[in-house]
Order: structure tokens, then sequence, then C-alpha cells
């Protein structure tokens, strides 16, 4: 074990500099701390808490998706809540799909197509996510969510 540290001064000859440069940082922190009042510390928890707030708002733009849109060939076929149940034959380019609903998530089952991709795609449910059957022409898209219409629409 000592051999190992040994080696590391070995490779590291400066590792005694680095360390006093930490030192000369906790220093400069000190100093610091006595030009700190405690309303800058309150500053500092109100823009965490605000950066916090943010990342949450940003991320429920993400958030589970409502509707989606089913087209084939580029033309929409069906618009179905998220929030409901469904399970609807959909006939694509080369024969029938299921889209299936479960009260939160979407997904083709059933599909006609070679590799089954768009199976594999699996269950989705945020806003803005899509599945894609190529061979079929068909296309499930949940909608973004209101917020983000305004933005594209006032920026
Ligand atoms: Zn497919």
């Amino acid at each position: 074990m000592g051999k190992g540290v040994w080696e590391i001064k070995a490779i590291y000859p400066d590792l005694k500099e680095n360390q006093s440069n930490d030192s000369a940082f906790v220093k400069t922190m000190s100093q610091l701390k006595k030009y700190l009042v405690p309303g800058d510390y309150l500053l500092i928890v109100f823009i965490l808490f605000l950066a916090g707030a943010i990342h949450v708002l940003l991320h429920q733009n993400v958030a589970q998706g409502e509707t989606a849109i089913v087209s084939v060939n580029g033309e929409e076929v069906y618009r179905l809540s998220l929030k409901e149940i469904h399970d609807i034959p959909i006939l694509g380019t080369i024969d029938t799909v299921h889209v299936q609903t479960n009260g939160s998530q979407i997904w083709l089952h059933g599909s006609p197509c070679p590799y089954k991709i768009c199976e594999k795609m699996g269950k989705i449910h945020l806003a803005g996510e899509l599945i894609v059957c190529v061979p079929n022409r068909v296309l499930v898209r949940i909608l973004p969510q209101k917020r983000d219409d305004l933005d594209a629409t006032t920026m």
C-alpha cells in the first residue's frame, strides 16, 4: 500500500504544491465568508430555489401528454385522448394495425410490417413523443402541451 502512494508521488511530484493551492482556496473562502452578510445567503438559497423551480417547469413540458394524433400517409385519421382507453384498427398502406391506449400510454400492436419496429418502440406517453411505422405509413404523435404552442406563437 505504501508503495502505491510513493508511486503516485513519483508520477505527480507537484502534489504538494496542489495541496498548498487547496489551502489557499480554503483561505479565500474563509475570507469571502467574512464579506457575505446573511442576506447574501438568502439570495443564494433563493437562486437555487428558482433554478429548481425552472427545472420542474421545463420538465413538465416534456411530461405526460394528453392527446395523440394517428395519421396514415401524412393524413390525420384519428385524434385520441391518452386518458381514455381505446383499441382502434387503423388501415395503413400494407394492412391493418391496432393503436391502443390504456389511460396514460399509447402503442401499436398487430402490425403487418416485416420487422415490427413500430411495436418495438413500445408504449409512449410523453408530450412530443412519436411512433412511426415506415412500411405501413402509420404515425402516432403525442401533441406537445399547450404551453409550448403558446411559446411558439408569442416568440
Ligand atoms: Zn411497423
